[in-house]
């Protein structure tokens, strides 16, 4: 058995592979070769901790197995990351346990090439303008992911907590893109994509806000009553997700389902976009609205991606197990 330990993890991959590694799974998926297991997910009654499995198969690239973690909220007091995560990959031939992988920053990392991998399929090719709602510890990798995907010239941020937006400032400047704090409405009207990545219970983007033309990656609506944008400015979308069944439950697309705004078969997958088997977007003023709930296959596919540099590198430990 390999083990990958987390701290090898950030020398090790880079955001082309892993935008390779998302981009392939999603097709994969609508493919019908890599399927999700359903989702554990509870409150342990300990720690106050939140604890569970994704996990799935992908039968092209042979990924088996799962990520096990959850939500700490005293772990910061410890020093630690209040998000833990570690995945088991498996031999998908004979069952045997194949590796262990650090997942706290894959899981950045995976989310992040998510919704650039939506960005560059459903954006339109002129976007100049990136609107960012979260300035939270995903909302960096989210920003450098997405501006690899079009010629942005400027970005702009809002968040709940105004006091966080240092980290989007910091994290554009570094990246040589202007960055500007804006209300709601400024943020709707300049952008052309937007990347929502908090953990509001309630919408923060309305519909009347944003204009034709736009995309928008909702990353951070993973939970049952979670929500980000109007309910109303997903049915004017057209939608797409990573997977049809986590949306209608846990991810963005539940509230326009529950209030009967969207049905679930108008509900795109990315992967068949990736494909060539869905159009995508099909003009320039539509908007476009990617349901990023996070799969576990994407935790497969990027530990494996990360395995195998490992391997290569001779940085990976091998252990008789
Ligand atoms: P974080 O705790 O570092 O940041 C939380 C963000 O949410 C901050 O911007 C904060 O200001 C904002 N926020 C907190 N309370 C809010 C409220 N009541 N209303 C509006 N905004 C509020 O978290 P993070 O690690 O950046 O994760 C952000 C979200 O992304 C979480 O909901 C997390 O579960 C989700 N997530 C999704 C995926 C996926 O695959 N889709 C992967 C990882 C994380």
């Amino acid at each position: 058995m390999w083990i990958v330990p987390e701290a090898k993890i950030a020398d090790l991959m880079d955001r082309a592979t892993c935008f390779n590694a998302i981009e392939g799974v999603f097709a994969a998926m609508s493919r019908g070769d890599a399927y999700n297991f359903p989702v554990i997910r509870e409150a342990i009654g300990h720690a106050d901790a939140l604890y569970g499995f994704k996990s799935g198969f992908d039968r092209a690239g042979l990924a088996l197995g799962l990520k096990s973690g959850g939500y700490w909220p005293g772990n910061e007091a410890k020093g630690l990351t209040n998000h833990q995560s570690t995945v088991i990959l498996f031999d998908a031939d004979t069952g045997k346990v194949k590796a262990l992988v650090g997942g706290n920053l894959l899981t950045a990392l995976r989310t992040a090439a998510a919704s650039a991998v939506s960005i560059k399929h459903l954006a339109r090719p002129d976007a100049k303008v990136l609107g960012m709602i979260g300035a939270g510890h995903q909302s960096a990798f989210q920003m450098r992911a997405a501006v690899e995907q079009r010629q942005f010239e400027k970005v702009v941020g809002w968040n709940f907590h105004p006091e966080m937006l240092d980290r989007l400032a910091k994290t554009a400047d570094e990246l040589g893109l202007p960055f500007e704090a804006v209300s709601l409405d400024e943020l709707g009207a300049q952008s052309d994509v937007i990347i929502s990545i908090t953990s509001s219970f309630a919408p923060i983007l309305l519909d009347a806000q944003v204009r034709p033309g736009t995309h928008i990656a909702c990353m951070g609506t993973d939970t049952k009553g979670k929500q980000e944008v109007e309910a109303a400015l997903v049915a004017r979308a057209t939608v797409f997700t990573d997977e049809v069944a986590q949306a209608i439950s846990i991810g963005e697309c539940q509230h326009a389902i529950a209030e009967g705004l969207i049905r679930e078969d108008e509900i795109g997958e990315l992967g068949a976009v990736i494909n060539g088997t869905h159009p995508g977007r099909s003009t320039a003023s539509e908007i476009t609205l990617f349901d990023g709930t996070g799969v576990g296959l994407q935790d497969l596919a990027v530990a494996a991606a990360v395995l195998d540099l490992a391997v290569q590198k001779g940085v990976a430990t091998e252990v008789a197990f």
